[in-house]
This record gives structure tokens, sequence and C-alpha cells, in this order.
């Protein structure tokens, strides 16, 4: 699958764990160089190590997207090391603390804001400008359903992946020409904090598809809008929630319940 992104070098932020973690080892099983990014130096050291570990080509490229002298240093390091950036993977985020928007203060605000979606801008800038030099690049971002359907308490964090969807048909539009295409993922339900089967029953109850999302089932669609055969796609945002954002009602609250459907055996 996507032949063309073997050999690119691929740089995912958040890659410590999680998401983030899954489409590096994904792009590296594709044959792609990948730069694994994370705030912990720990994290993205480990997931550099399992890529090598498993024959591929990774290296550790710690940063806080938030901090733009830090973002600088690892975009000089990968370039000291490979000398190009083909795929760029915005998917750093800070998902919680949750707070009710009554008692929401300005530095948890500023905090989701200056890593979510600021941080989107600090590595995109200049790495855009080095994909634009080589003749072409692909940028994918990571939004979420909050960006259209809020969730209670998430204020701060539905506001700035508002903004990244829009951010994304807006870099798309400046970086056409360059034959930089940017493309945004929402993610659903996807457990990467570990949930408890009983957790992952009730949520998956919600989903149309019956389940709740695991890290692998995002990777496939960020491989295929980095891959030329995405090549006449941008400012797209691709949806991978398992029929969530589609549907009117959560399941649990539908007049008409999925265990009411008819029994496969008896179409
Ligand atoms: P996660 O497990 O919390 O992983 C996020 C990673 O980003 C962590 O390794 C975290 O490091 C790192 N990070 C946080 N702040 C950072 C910073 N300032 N600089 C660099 N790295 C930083 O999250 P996830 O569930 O995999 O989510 C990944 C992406 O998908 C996020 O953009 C999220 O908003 C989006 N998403 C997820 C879901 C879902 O259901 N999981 C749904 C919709 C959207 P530390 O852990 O060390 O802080």
């Amino acid at each position: 699958m996507h032949d063309s992104l073997r050999g690119k070098v691929v740089v995912v932020t958040g890659a410590g764990r999680g998401i983030g973690r899954a489409i590096a080892e994904r792009f590296a099983g594709a044959g792609s160089a990948v730069a694994a990014n994370d705030i912990d130096p720990e994290t993205a050291a480990g997931t550099a190590a399992a890529i090598t570990d498993a024959g591929g080509t990774a290296m550790a490229a710690p940063a806080d997207v938030s901090d733009s002298a830090q973002v600088a240093a690892m975009v000089d390091a990968v370039m000291a090391e490979h000398g190009r950036i083909d795929v760029l993977v915005n998917n750093a985020a800070l998902i919680s603390p949750m707070l009710h928007f009554l008692e929401a203060d300005e530095a948890w605000w500023r905090r989701i804001v200056d890593v979510n979606l600021t941080g989107h801008f600090l590595v995109s800038h200049p790495i855009a400008r080095i994909m634009a030099e080589q003749g072409g690049g692909a940028i994918i971002n990571m939004s979420s359903g909050g960006a259209t359907r809020a969730h209670r308490s998430f204020t701060a964090y539905d506001a700035t992946k508002g903004g990244i969807e829009a951010l994304t048909r807006a870099m798309a539009l400046d970086l056409g020409p360059y034959n930089v295409r940017v493309n945004a993922l929402v993610p659903g339900a996807i457990d990467t904090s570990g949930m408890t089967a009983d957790e992952r029953t009730h949520r998956g109850e919600n989903v149309p598809l019956g389940r709740i999302g695991e890290p692998l089932d995002m990777t496939g669609a960020a491989l295929f809008l980095a891959s030329d055969d995405a090549g006449y796609i941008t400012g797209e945002t691709l949806r991978v929630d398992g029929g969530m954002l589609a549907q009117q009602r959560s399941a649990t609250v539908d007049i008409v319940r999925p265990e009411t459907f008819p029994a496969v055996e008896g179409l």
C-alpha cells in the first residue's frame, strides 16, 4: 500500500503514545524515515526505538510544539539527519484538563490554545517553507469531532479544533501553488487512555459501526492523505469516526435502538 511513501521523511508530533505513535509506526512500516516528536523526550525515544527495533528508520525529535525555539531546533535536527521533510503530521495536543466554562481561567485557555492551535502554526511554518523549496509535501492536521459538535467542559479544546479545520483550508489555499497539500483528519472516539471494558462497551454503543476506535484505525487515512494516491486532495477534512458525526442522535438515546434492527438471518 502507498509505495510512494517509501523513503519519504515524515515528522509526527505527539508521537510518544496514542494516535501519533500508531501513525509513526505505520509510516515506518511503509518504508518512510520517521522523526518522532513529543514533549516528553523519553516517550519520543521509546517510539523511535520501537521502530528501529522493528527494522525501520526513526529518530527521536523531542520538542514542545508551543515553543518556537524548541521547534526550530527540532526542524534543524531532522534536516541535519535527512536533508528534507516530505510529510508533517500535526498530532500533538492537550486533551485535558477539562474545565466547565464557568470555572475556566485564562492560564488554562492560553495553554490549550498555545499547544493545540499555535503549535500547529509553529511546526507547520518552517516545515512548509522547506516543502515549498523542495517542490512539494503533505501536511496533515489533527482535528476532532469537537470542531463541529461540542463536548461538555471542552470549550478551549473544541475552539482549537474548529480553528484547526479553518487553518487547514487557509493553509491549503496559500500552499497549493507550491504543491504542498494540507488536509485534516477527524478522529472519533479512539481508545488511547486504556479504557475499562465497560467504558469501551458504553462508548462503542454510540458509534454507528458499533465499537470504539483503536489508534491503528487512524493510520490508514493518514498514510492515504500523505501518499501520491491523494495527490489531488487538499483543504479536505476526513472523518475517521465510525460514523459518529453522521448521526443525529447517539444510539443510546435514539428512538429506534440498534437492538431492534433486523437480524442478519432474517434478511
Ligand atoms: P494522547 O494519547 O494524549 O497523545 C498526545 C501526545 O502529544 C502525548 O504523547 C503528549 O505528550 C504529546 N504532547 C502533548 N503536548 C505536547 C507538546 N506541547 N509538544 C509535543 N507533544 C505534546 O492523545 P491521542 O488520544 O493520541 O490524540 C492524538 C490527537 O488526536 C490529538 O490531536 C487529539 O486532539 C486528537 N483526537 C483524539 C481523539 C481520541 O479519541 N483519542 C478524538 C479526537 C481527536 P505527554 O503525554 O507526554 O504530555
